[in-house]
């Protein structure tokens, strides 16, 4: 089909949190012989390239957005690759939901990914945020991962070739802001049952304490050393302080809500006000966990 390019794309029907207005074009991948047009494109184009999984974890400006938008479409499910050890190799391409993925392993019986249910997104928005619950971290499972960057074309990366850190992925021999293109993971072979109790489990446990089906793009910020930032913007009075119709939420403080209609402008004047309060109670500045364009 080649590089498919789809004009003014919406922020807001691209973001969980439902914000967000307009960029110039969005670039659609939908195999690796795309690539190449891609280089073409981004040569061609002055916009500002970013790349969009499922914006899970994005808060996106109102207005007209001066970029170009990068997306790998959903390729076909995951694969098995072979027996290393007692794991099993799996690949997956980036574009695949995450949750997605982890409905194959269950009926897969492979296990590794029980932690991670819950997590909406793609798996190469897991991959660039290490995205991780639960003591499990995406990184961890990764064996190898599959980037593209303009200079250096497709290239397989070990996993110790790769910086794995809290909300955090880079990988110096692709310098530079890379996509990932696909990744395999080393999972362990298990009774299927035992893996969806364990999903089930996660998931519970979730359910409890984040608003799971409200409109979020999970947590607003990271946890500084030795503390929660939820527990902070609760003692600093931020759950359930509204501002419009974005709101944080009154289960979960580090979890701002679009309560339907909200706006970025809304939004971020929140995240001001909460950093503000936490850094007036606790001497403590909050990094936002939340990708800002
Ligand atoms: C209800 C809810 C619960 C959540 N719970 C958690 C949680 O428990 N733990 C957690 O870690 N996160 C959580 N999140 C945040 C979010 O789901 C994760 O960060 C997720 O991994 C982001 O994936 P995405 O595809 O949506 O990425 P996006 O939001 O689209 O992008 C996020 C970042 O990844 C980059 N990116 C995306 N795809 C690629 C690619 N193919 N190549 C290179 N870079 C790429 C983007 O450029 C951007 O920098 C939650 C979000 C919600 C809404």
């Amino acid at each position: 089909m080649g590089l498919e390019l789809i004009r003014n794309p919406s922020l807001a029907e691209r973001t969980t949190l439902g914000l967000g207005g307009v960029a110039e074009v969005e670039a659609v991948l939908h195999e690796a012989a795309d690539l190449d047009a891609l280089s073409e494109f981004l040569t061609r184009e002055t916009l500002r390239p970013f790349v969009i999984g499922q914006g899970s974890n994005l808060l996106a400006h109102d207005g007209h957005l001066d970029m170009a938008l990068i997306r790998t479409a959903t390729p076909p499910g995951p694969t098995r690759v072979e027996k290393s050890g007692s794991k099993l190799l799996v690949r997956c391409g980036a574009g695949q939901r995450l949750p997605g993925l982890l409905g194959w392993a269950q009926r897969a019986g492979l296990s590794g990914l029980e932690n991670l249910t819950g997590i909406p997104g793609s798996v190469g928005g897991a991959v660039a945020m290490n995205a991780g619950s639960y003591g499990t971290e995406f990184g961890e499972l990764i064996s190898r991962v599959r980037l593209w960057s303009p200079m250096q074309g497709l290239v397989w990366m070990d996993a110790d070739q790769c910086t794995f850190g809290y909300r955090h992925f880079s990988c110096p021999a692709v310098p530079g802001k890379s996509l990932v293109w696909e990744v395999e993971l080393a999972l362990i072979e298990m009774n299927p049952k035992s893996v969806r109790s364990g999903m089930r489990a996660a998931y519970a446990k979730k359910r409890e304490t984040q608003p799971v089906t409200a409109r979020s793009a999970g947590c607003v910020f990271k946890n500084p050393e030795g503390a929660s930032a939820g527990m902070l913007l609760d003692k600093a009075g931020m759950k359930g302080r509204r501002l419009g119709h974005m709101a944080f939420s009154d289960i979960h403080a580090n979890f701002l809500v679009n309560l339907g209609g909200g706006t970025a402008a809304q939004a971020l004047e929140l995240i001001d006000t909460a950093r503000k309060a936490v850094r007036e109670k606790f001497d403590t500045t909050l990094e936002a966990e939340v990708i800002i364009l």
